[in-house]
């Protein structure tokens, strides 16, 4: 499903039988009920055939593999070079993280204050042109930030943006009333216009 080389997500596609995404073409993530040992996320992406379809990864896939720490089927289906690399990833990422770099960061607005995560607390996106808008619920206070990035901050781990633009609003936590209101935002105004004044 998530392929280390590429930074690419393989979902399957009713006009191309198949298609790659990164992970800022994501648009909802949301953590499905019930499945724990492993959480399963329905996450609807945006297409290259310029459609938005929904996929499902688990928890690995979304948080650890773009990291090369997922195990199981993801080195399993892999071939033995790959596997390699995905160890050889996989020991850097977590050097790294004991150094204190973060994969991932956000700026938290209700805590004024950055704090790292992990993909699985990004759980509305939306692409600009240059810019991403990434709704997150914070890992350690559970309220819910806009802020604005590059798709590399997304996409890459460790690259995190010098300055992450932050909307200085508080948000439902909920995923209904925040699609809402998140639509409505975005839609509300150019995207660059409002990053000046955030
Ligand atoms: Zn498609
Ligand atoms: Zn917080």
């Amino acid at each position: 499903m998530y392929d280390a080389l590429t930074s690419r997500y393989t979902f399957s596609c009713p006009v191309r039988g198949e298609t790659r995404v990164t992970l800022s073409a994501f648009r909802v993530i949301e953590r499905l009920p019930g499945a724990a040992h492993p959480a399963v996320y329905r996450v609807t992406f945006r297409c290259s055939c310029g459609d938005e379809h929904d996929g499902l990864v688990s928890h690995d896939e979304l948080d650890w593999a773009p990291l090369g720490l997922a195990d199981g089927t993801f080195l399993n289906l892999m071939t033995a070079r790959t596997e390699e690399l995905a160890v050889e990833l996989g020991d850097l990422a977590a050097r790294r993280i004991q150094a204190g770099e973060w994969p991932w960061s956000f700026f938290c607005y209700p805590e004024e204050r950055p704090r790292p995560v992990f993909p699985s607390s990004f759980f509305l996106l939306s692409a600009a042109d240059r810019s991403i808008g990434i709704a997150v619920r914070c890992p350690a206070c559970t309220r819910v930030s806009v802020n604005l990035v590059s798709h590399t901050h997304v996409d890459v781990p460790f690259h995190n943006d010098p300055e992450i633009g932050v909307v200085r609003q508080l948000f439902p936590v909920d995923l209904e009333p925040m699609l809402e209101e998140f639509r409505a935002f975005l839609g509300s105004t150019d995207f660059d216009a409002r990053r000046l004044d955030l």
